[in-house]
């Protein structure tokens, strides 16, 4: 197991809590993580609470950011939220392209592709999810389907877009369910990320992180985050526990130099 620098670990709190829940789990998380030494910390919250992140942790280590965008700048778009308002709240990070959104609202790759592009040109970090489900995985077509899944913002792109930005693996089988991807399937998949990336970019594409979710929990978070191809990972249910998310987070952070 390498020490690791520059670890990144973004909880995506999806559509839990309440005005009430956050203002408590904001200010608590920001107690507790403020001795991290190296690991980035990001919170993705639904939409309505940006304003209190941009509160409760101006002064603190955490950054924030939202699970989703819409494509366009702005104009009749009923229900859509945009880069530039994502940024009023001083946003970092923002998902794209997660499961559960491809799932329930036929998420288009193109669609993936243009909201990635918006979130660049708005100086905030996209943090794109790919990933294959269990049916994929046992046909053993995994990298042929994570391959497109980049493909498609390359395509229309650049793969030099990818330059400051975060790729999550997220195999499908592996969220919500309490079967992480082992510790080789995880390496196997983030080293070919980094590859497929690398291989269609010009020498300028830099600090692009490979990260994971997938059913993370404090149990297995050194032996997937200590992986050399891994720089961290999206969290889901286990960042609703300030608890739970702060020993993650600590975790992440000894692994460090
Ligand atoms: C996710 O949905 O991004 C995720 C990683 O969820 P979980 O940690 O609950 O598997």
């Amino acid at each position: 197991m390498s020490s690791k620098e520059n670890v990144v670990i973004i909880g995506n709190l999806k559509m839990n809590g309440s005005l009430v829940f956050y203002d408590s789990y904001l200010k608590k998380l920001k107690e507790s993580l403020s001795n991290l030494r190296q690991v980035t910390v990001g919170l993705c919250l639904p939409y309505p609470y940006l304003f209190l992140a941009e509160r409760l942790l101006k002064q603190s280590k955490i950054k924030w950011g939202s699970q989703n965008v819409g494509k366009f700048s702005h104009g009749a778009h009923t229900g859509e939220v945009s880069s530039e308002m994502l940024k009023d709240f001083s946003s970092t990070y923002v998902i794209i392209g997660h499961s559960e959104r491809n799932t329930a609202y036929c998420e288009s790759e193109e669609n993936i592709a243009d909201k990635f592009k918006m979130v660049k040109e708005w100086g905030m970090t996209p943090v794109l999810c790919v990933g294959e489900t269990l049916i994929e995985r046992e046909a053993g077509i995994m990298e042929s389907v994570v391959q497109s899944q980049i493909k498609a913002v390359v395509s229309k792109y650049g793969a030099d877009i990818f330059s400051d930005s975060i790729v999550a693996y997220e195999p499908i089988w592996a969220i919500g369910t309490d079967t992480a991807a082992s510790p080789e399937q995880t390496n196997h998949m983030c080293n070919f990320i980094r590859k497929t990336i690398k291989k269609d970019s010009s020498q300028q594409v830099s600090n692009v992180k490979i990260i994971y979710g997938g059913s993370v929990n404090q149990k297995n978070t050194v032996q997937l985050f200590g992986l050399e191809s891994v720089d961290g990972g999206l969290i889901g249910r286990s960042s609703l526990s300030t608890d739970e998310f702060t020993s993650i987070c600590n975790l992440a952070d000894s692994l460090s130099n």
